[in-house]
């Protein structure tokens, strides 16, 4: 059963407040990663609409509308989005199921952490104040913190709902505009964001959704009507990102790729690390940019990996739509890369103790399904233990103490996220003390929700921090102002 399926919808570029075909009126199509069928047809952003979209986007942000308005007010507007989309979050679920293929009780909670992204910066609109700095008499000195101005914002296709949240909120709380390019695999969402913005009372312009390929968004990145990028994606589309805006000496937040450990003292809670062991690496079929793929397993916990390989194969796997506990991978494109990358495995010595393939299931033979894979057998030198796979697949590595695991956990290019799981409070310390990774949960799980908390990257994974008011510093200047009185000056 995959219950009912929105309709292949028309879908037009979001510019200026109005919804606009391409200017060379080309299109692309929108595949349901669980049977390869069309559902929408999506207008695909040239040059010409990301100049057009840029330049709605400057005029807003100088606009009385926009630049006039009380911070509050536009605090008011973000708490008005965030009930817009808790009102319509059924239809939004679903939409992003259908989309992105994930199971529809995890586009649920997408939602709500879209929502809450928005409810979040709100309440920070008018809370953005500067600082008085005390030099002597007749001088007074203060910081004021200003927008940025335009925010051009790249996202993947792993979370549309949340990644277009988690950069739009912020940069408008700061009275930024933006200009909002999603992934050519998942565009629905963040197009339903823009509209829902607009009904909100969001000034045209202020939010222009500019769904394209990579010729879009390297168009946006290296537009010089910019100032400040937002990039969510992969390690070598991210460096292409951060040159481009630096040639036009403009900043940029990456959040890259992760190959995030999760350390499994033989002391810890079994029961509880399995379940968070498995919502990591499994949930969104392991597209996640922060999921635990690399599990460090103590010697003496193998009932540990035993628990964990019954679990992975009884995991049940079907579209989105029939909220299974797996769905397919986005596109045909990332499912080959996954399964090339088992493949790879196999050849550096790895054992799939379950999955490992493709499901033999004639009723998914359509879709871009991968099962649930643990891998053991090869060490941390090992590619499917260095690189983001991007799919449903742990690999499984042993320690004998704290020292080891720690010296494994930071032997990785990337530094996004981490997870530790012991009784043990000294063990817990030395490695929140030493993982290089911009998050550490121990005994807890936080797999891209967390909306209040800073999220990014150490190494590879990238730099800047979206998330937590700490998310707001990307969208925010300071201006100095230094002003002398009286006859002392
Ligand atoms: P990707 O790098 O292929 O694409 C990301 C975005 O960049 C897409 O919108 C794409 O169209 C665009 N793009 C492609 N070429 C471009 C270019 N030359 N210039 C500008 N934009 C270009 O990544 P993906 O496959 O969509 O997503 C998966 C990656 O995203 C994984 O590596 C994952 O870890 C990462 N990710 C990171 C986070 C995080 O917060 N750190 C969150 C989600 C996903």
């Amino acid at each position: 059963m995959t219950g009912e399926r929105e309709q292949v919808k028309q879908l037009d570029l979001l510019i200026d407040g109005k919804q606009v075909p391409a200017a060379d009126g080309r299109t692309f199509t929108v595949l349901d990663p669980s049977n390869g069928t069309a559902v929408a047809q999506v207008a695909l952003a040239g040059k010409t609409d990301v100049d057009q979209a840029v330049a709605a986007a400057r005029a807003a942000f100088t606009a009385p509308e926009w630049a006039g308005m009380r911070a509050a007010d536009r605090g008011r507007i973000l708490y008005r989005i965030a009930e817009a989309i808790r009102h319509q979050s059924e239809r939004l679920a679903r939409l992003e199921s259908q989309d992105v293929g994930k199971p529809l009780r995890q586009a649920r909670a997408d939602v709500e952490a879209a929502a809450r992204y928005f409810e979040f910066y709100a309440g920070a609109a008018d809370k953005l104040g500067g600082t008085t700095i005390p030099l002597r008499p007749g001088l007074i000195d203060y910081t004021v913190r200003e927008p940025i101005g335009l925010s051009g914002q790249i996202i993947p296709f792993n979370y549309p709902l949340q990644n277009t949240a988690r950069g739009s909120a912020p940069a408008l709380a700061a009275g930024c505009t933006v200009v909002l390019k999603p992934s050519p695999e998942a565009p629905l969402t963040p197009l339903e964001i823009g509209r829902i913005a607009l009904e909100c009372g969001l000034a045209p312009g202020v939010l222009n959704v500019v769904p394209g390929d990579g010729e879009t968004g390297a168009a946006l990145a290296s537009h010089p009507g910019i100032d400040q990028v937002t990039f969510t994606g992969s390690v070598p589309t991210g460096i292409k990102v951060a040159q481009a805006a630096a040639a036009n000496v403009v900043p940029s937040v990456t959040e890259l790729g992760g190959k995030s450990p999760v350390v499994v003292f033989a002391d810890a809670d079994f029961d509880l690390a399995l379940a968070a062991v498995v919502a990591s690496a499994f949930g969104n079929a392991g597209q996640t940019c922060s999921a635990g793929t690399r599990l460090l397993l103590q010697r003496g916990a193998e009932e540990f990996l035993e628990k964990l390989v019954a679990h992975a194969a009884s995991l049940r796997l079907g579209p989105g739509l029939s909220d299974p506990d797996v769905g397919p991978l986005v596109a045909a494109r990332q499912r080959d890369r996954v399964l090339g990358y088992l493949e790879m495995a196999r050849a550096e010595g790895a054992v799939a103790r379950t999955g490992g393939g493709a499901p033999a299931d004639p009723e998914l033979a359509d879709g871009y399904y991968v099962q649930p894979t643990v891998l053991t057998g090869v060490t941390n030198e090992a590619r499917c233990a260095r690189e983001e796979i991007f799919g449903p697949v742990v690999t499984v590595i042993e320690f004998d103490d704290a020292d080891e695991a720690l010296r494994i956990a930071n032997d990785s290019p990337y530094g996004l996220s981490s997870y530790v799981w012991t009784r043990d409070i000294d063990k817990a310390m030395r490695l929140a003390e030493g993982i290089r990774a911009g998050q550490v949960h121990v005994n807890a799980t936080g797999v891209g929700t967390g909306v209040e908390l800073p999220f990014g990257g150490y190494k590879h994974s990238g730099w800047g921090r979206e998330k937590g008011l700490a998310g707001l510093d990307s969208y925010l200047q300071t201006k100095n102002v230094c002003i002398g009185f009286g006859s002392r000056s």
